[in-house]
């Protein structure tokens, strides 16, 4: 039997396996069961789809694999055909005549790979198709992608998931791969209860994304910092933009629009026609930029996706983790980038407050708020932090913010003491409460027609914070109302009020240490790393100029190529393949041979077509 390093080196071209992958298919080849926890870019596919063509290769015939991404299964098979693979899919989008010529190719066990939706999976008709293959002996195996979708935890809770059951009832012995991003205990537990799977072997990965770069800068003015950041690390790159609402979703498409850049608008106010045909952009072509809810994500694998920006806080670690992890997952510097600021965490307390759900569950996602918040006004590390919600120790990473320029703090507890005194005066004064920006006036004396009206100068605190900037109290603000030290009362215009934790600070016994500005940092990030302004893209750097030209030439030759057939760019070469090439300058296809990326299919195909972009060039 071919081996499967052998294997992926002939068809996927690629020299060695990445983490746990090659336990996991020796096992899986072997006949094993296994539930695979590894995170987005982690190399996933691979794990079933190597076993499925060793297995096919010793005659077990079809692995089956169950997926929930209609919209992806074009591409995914397209991606397989590409590298020599035959595989098909089973899915709505197919006329009834397209789905029988797959049947009989199924049967005929012409496929290596059968693609297909769960609600599918588990009618009659294809149960009695996964029947006679059973009874020929050609059903080699089941993977089960997405499995998290069997658990009513997660979000993305799919019903049909729960019916796979069957697989395990009806199929007793032939083996079952479930494969999931996600982490957390509780998910994990349901997939190995609903599929049965508690004889499977698990193999949880560490769920670092080193390339991945995480930021977080203070709001100030959110659409300028981020139009700086796409410009000036970015510019002519593939990223997503994720936004809270839908209102602002379009706002800030048409403005990045309006800078020249290729922004395209993705929410579920959408019509599904316009939405599919935003994704597809996005999936295709180089250097768009999806400025989207949270709707958009689930199953984007677009490899080349170079960052993931938040306006807007996300819910919860979770959230944040799964969004920011869709950047990078060829492994090349990507970057996560936030912007935060009072009014978000103001926000976020406001949505759980006004949320319908019980007392006990609202506390939940305060709790899970606060981490990432936590997180958010973070001095050290953010992996080590990120991977401590997930149960991970580690040390400081070196590639995030505050490793590479790590934050002025300065210390905020006498300014957090004069805040909340002051809080608590005019409230004594006048059995009122009052927002941010009044406190904010009281304590830096300025005489506005409110502090007239209310005779606040009479108070003993009115002046003793002038010295101290508006942006500094505000900070002061965010990280008092994040640890709970003070609390919104959104039903009455935002009013600050006193909480049991206030207590602590007003006394001096809690210290408050803030970063002395968040958006600093990232202006220092980016000089250290030297201007990216007109920088070549990640793929690109360290090449000569000659190869930056001769990348850019074969870039153009492969949208040409990806258009032809229909297929998204990245299916047809990687970035870094191409940059491989670029760097290398063959001569001939024994000179192709052996660049990462580079199968034998692909060799065949596309060898005489990149060395003609080449020779043109030389
Ligand atoms: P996941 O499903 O876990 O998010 P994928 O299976 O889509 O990840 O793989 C992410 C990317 O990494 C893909 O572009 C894939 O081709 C690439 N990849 C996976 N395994 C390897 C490997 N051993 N060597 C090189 N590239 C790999
Ligand atoms: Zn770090």
């Amino acid at each position: 039997m071919t081996t499967a390093l052998t294997l992926l080196k002939d068809v996927f071209g690629y020299g060695a396996f990445r983490g746990p992958q090659a336990e996991i298919i020796d096992h899986v080849i072997a006949g094993g069961d296994a539930l695979v926890l590894m995170p987005t870019g982690g190399g996933k596919s691979l794990c079933y789809q190597i076993p499925a063509l060793a297995r096919q290769q010793a005659g077990h015939g079809v692995a089956i694999v169950v997926s929930p991404l209609i919209a992806l299964m074009h591409d995914q098979v397209g991606a397989l055909h590409e590298a020599g693979v035959e595989a098909a899919f089973l899915n709505s989008t197919l006329s009834g005549e397209a789905a029988n010529a797959v049947e009989k190719r199924l049967l005929r066990g012409e496929l290596t790979l059968l693609y297909a939706a769960p609600e599918r999976v588990t009618t009659p008709r294809f149960l009695e198709l996964l029947d006679r293959l059973r009874e020929a002996g050609k059903l080699s195996l089941f993977a089960i992608d997405e499995a998290h979708c069997v658990s009513q935890w997660g979000h993305d809770f799919r019903p049909e998931y729960r019916a796979l059951a069957v697989l395990h009832e009806r199929y007793a012995g032939v083996p079952r791969i479930a494969l999931t991003a996600t982490a957390d205990g509780l998910t994990r537990a349901d997939i190995v209860q609903h599929l049965q799977l508690e004889e499977a072997r698990q193999f949880v990965s560490s769920f670092d994304r080193p390339n991945i770069r995480y930021s977080i800068v203070e709001k100030t003015d959110p659409t300028q910092q981020l139009l700086r950041f796409i410009e000036g690390e970015h510019a002519g790159e593939a990223g997503i933009v994720y936004c809270q609402s839908r209102k602002r979703v379009e706002e800030v498409a048409e403005i990045l629009c309006r800078q020249g850049m290729d922004a395209l608008p993705y929410h579920a106010g959408l019509d599904a026609e316009v939405r599919q045909k935003h994704q597809d952009r996005f999936l295709r072509e180089d250097g768009v930029v999806m400025t989207a809810t949270i709707a958009f994500g689930m199953g984007i694998d677009k490899p080349d996706v170079r960052f993931v920006a938040h306006l807007d806080l996300p819910k919860n670690i979770e959230g944040y983790y799964q969004e920011t992890g869709r950047a990078g997952r060829d492994g090349l510097p990507s970057d996560a980038w936030m912007a935060y600021g009072l009014q978000d965490v103001v926000n976020q307390r406001r949505m759980i407050d006004e949320s319908p759900a019980g007392e006990e569950f609202k506390q939940g996602l305060r709790g899970k708020l606060d981490a990432l918040l936590a997180l958010a006004e973070a001095t050290d590390c953010r992996r080590v932090r990120l991977l401590a919600y997930f149960g991970e120790q580690s040390t400081p990473c070196g590639n995030c913010d505050n490793c590479v320029a790590p934050p002025a703090v300065w210390d905020g507890t006498e300014a957090a003491r004069m805040l909340l005194s002051t809080i608590y005066r005019v409230q004594q004064a006048n059995g009122l409460h009052f927002g941010a920006g009044h406190i904010m006036d009281v304590l830096r004396g300025k005489v506005t027609d409110k502090v007239n009206q209310f005779g606040h100068q009479k108070l003993s605190t009115f002046g003793i914070g002038a010295a101290l900037s508006e942006q500094q109290l505000r900070g002061v603000l965010r990280q008092l109302i994040a640890t709970g030290a003070l609390q919104v009362d959104a039903s009455s215009y935002n009013t600050l009020h006193l909480t049991e934790g206030s207590r602590a600070v007003l006394k001096g016994e809690q210290p408050v240490a803030l970063r002395e500005s968040i958006n600093q940092p990232a202006g220092r990030v980016r000089r250290e790393r030297g201007s990216r302004k007109g920088a070549p893209p990640a793929a690109a750097a360290g090449l000569t100029e000659a190869a930056q030209q001769r990348f850019a030439a074969l870039k153009a030759w492969r949208a040409d190529v990806a258009r032809s057939h229909n297929l998204p760019a990245y299916v047809i070469f990687h970035d870094a393949t191409l940059a491989a090439v670029a760097a290398a300058d063959p001569r001939s296809v024994r000179d192709l041979e052996g660049i990462s990326g580079i199968g034998a299919a692909k060799l065949e195909k596309y060898g005489p077509g990149v060395l003609d972009v080449l020779q043109a060039m030389a």
